[in-house]
């Protein structure tokens, strides 16, 4: 027996069929409006939705994509600004080195001469041009220095990172159009006392940078630093720092003091963040939790840490739980389809040619990543996650050599496959991405 249609049927096919035209459509915009052709091969992959193995079944609206470029510690102090066109004077406090050129003449003896003609843009290397490829709506870094003159370092610390404001002007090439934000709450920002975290904020506001988890008092170090992307939608990013990260007694802020955002992992704690957030997201907005914690040098992630983190996103419900302090990279974790990021390891630091250290040849903290982050904000989940591995070199980011490259694949894979993630190298070289395979597991379960 033939059977016809009835209109309601047909309607409802009719409007299935366009609601499928227009979500395919969409993620075809987004790639075209994001890449250039040399990475239409890998975004081809979104279309496929990477992370639809694990994914449990429900409704799902038309994707809306924006791509975040996230990276860990940016240190700009002692030898970093040395070899910039205005330094701070050289005079540091350390137990054995008293001279920032110091750290410049290490890399130099690791590596050789640093070139001449170095100006502003010198340290960022191949950042650039990526960022002119990848066009992040959103930048956000861990700005691991103070920026001032001060000279009075934090009494009872051994290490003092400061960069000049003239030198910090480099920022500058990673802020077109106010998109950049650099999260303050570490164990840096008060090296030079609250003058010179002062400084630091007074600064930035002048180069135009959002600043998150510092303030002049408790309400500022603890509101948001903004990134309007579209009339609809913006970036939240809130800067925490935890204890462990060797943060000072003190530089909590407070009503009257200026200093950090501070939290510890406790449920007064997480619940006085999750009001926080609530006070200011906006439907359309995606929330990152920037968070300084743990000890430098070690793969492992302690439990109470995962705890942490998972709840930042079941009681705060953040988006993207950006971690960082250990000073190389460490495992990644996708959680109910968010990203939980426990060490995104350096960007910029002054090690190159410290020798003797076991840790920095074991963890090596030359070795960075770019992490693109392609996030549904229709659908509160991660898309799909690009990572471009970088190394340090002459104080300077470049492509990582073939070597060094099989390396961070290899470890990055061993740390991921500890949350089910799995990383591959894409057709170009240049891209790790990251597939799941089953998200549900916890460290508890890996062990
Ligand atoms: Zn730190």
């Amino acid at each position: 027996m033939l059977v016809i249609p009835s209109s309601a049927t047909l309607t409802v096919i009719m409007i299935t069929l366009i609601s499928f035209l227009i979500v395919t459509n969409a993620v075809g915009m987004v790639v075209n409006h994001t890449t250039k052709a040399n990475l239409s091969n890998e975004l081809q992959f979104s279309r496929a939705a990477l992370w639809s193995q694990s994914v449990e079944k429900r409704a799902r609206g038309p994707p809306h994509v924006m791509r975040l470029f996230l990276t860990g510690d940016v240190m700009l102090g002692r030898g970093m600004d040395q070899i910039l066109p205005k330094p701070c004077p050289p005079r540091i406090f350390e137990h054995s080195i008293k001279a920032a050129r110091r750290y410049v003449e290490l890399a130099e003896d690791a590596h050789g001469k640093l070139p001449l003609d170095r100006n502003l843009q010198y340290l960022w290397g191949s950042t650039l041009p990526e960022l002119e490829i990848m066009k992040p709506v959103a930048r956000i870094i861990n700005l691991e220095t103070a920026v001032t003159r001060s000279g009075n370092p934090w009494k009872g610390k051994n290490i003092h990172y400061r960069v000049s404001p003239e030198n910090a002007e480099t920022l500058r090439e990673l802020n077109p159009n106010g998109t950049l934000v650099t999260t303050l709450a570490n164990n840096h920002a008060l090296d030079w006392g609250r003058r010179g975290l002062e400084d630091s904020l007074h600064t930035l506001k002048k180069l135009g940078i959002a600043v998150a988890g510092a303030g002049r008092d408790a309400d500022e170090a603890a509101s948001p630093a903004v990134v309007r992307v579209s009339q609809h939608h913006r970036v939240l990013v809130f800067g925490l720092g935890h204890k462990s990260s060797k943060i000072p007694e003190g530089w909590k802020a407070d009503s009257t003091h200026s200093g950090i955002n501070t939290a510890e992992f406790t449920k007064q704690d997480l619940q006085r963040f999750a009001e926080q957030v609530k006070k200011f997201r906006r439907r359309g907005d995606i929330v990152v939790a920037s968070v300084h914690w743990g000890g430098n040098w070690g793969f492992e992630i302690p439990e109470e840490q995962q705890a942490f983190a998972r709840q930042l996103v079941d009681v705060a419900d953040v988006d993207i739980v950006h971690g960082h302090s250990s000073h190389h990279f460490k495992g990644l974790e996708l959680y109910k389809e968010r990203l939980l990021m426990y060490g995104a390891g350096d960007y910029l630091n002054d090690y190159e040619g410290i020798k003797g250290g076991h840790n920095h040849q074991k963890f090596k903290s030359n070795i960075g990543f770019m992490y693109f982050v392609d996030y549904d904000v229709s659908n509160r989940r991660v898309a799909q996650l690009i990572l471009t591995p970088t190394q340090l070199r002459n104080f300077r980011v470049e492509a990582p050599t073939e070597m060094d490259l099989q390396w961070a694949l290899r470890t990055l894979q061993r740390e991921c496959k500890k949350f089910a993630l799995r990383v591959e190298v894409d057709k170009s070289s240049r891209h790790l991405q990251i597939f799941s395979e089953d998200s549900r597991k916890s460290i508890k379960d890996a062990k």
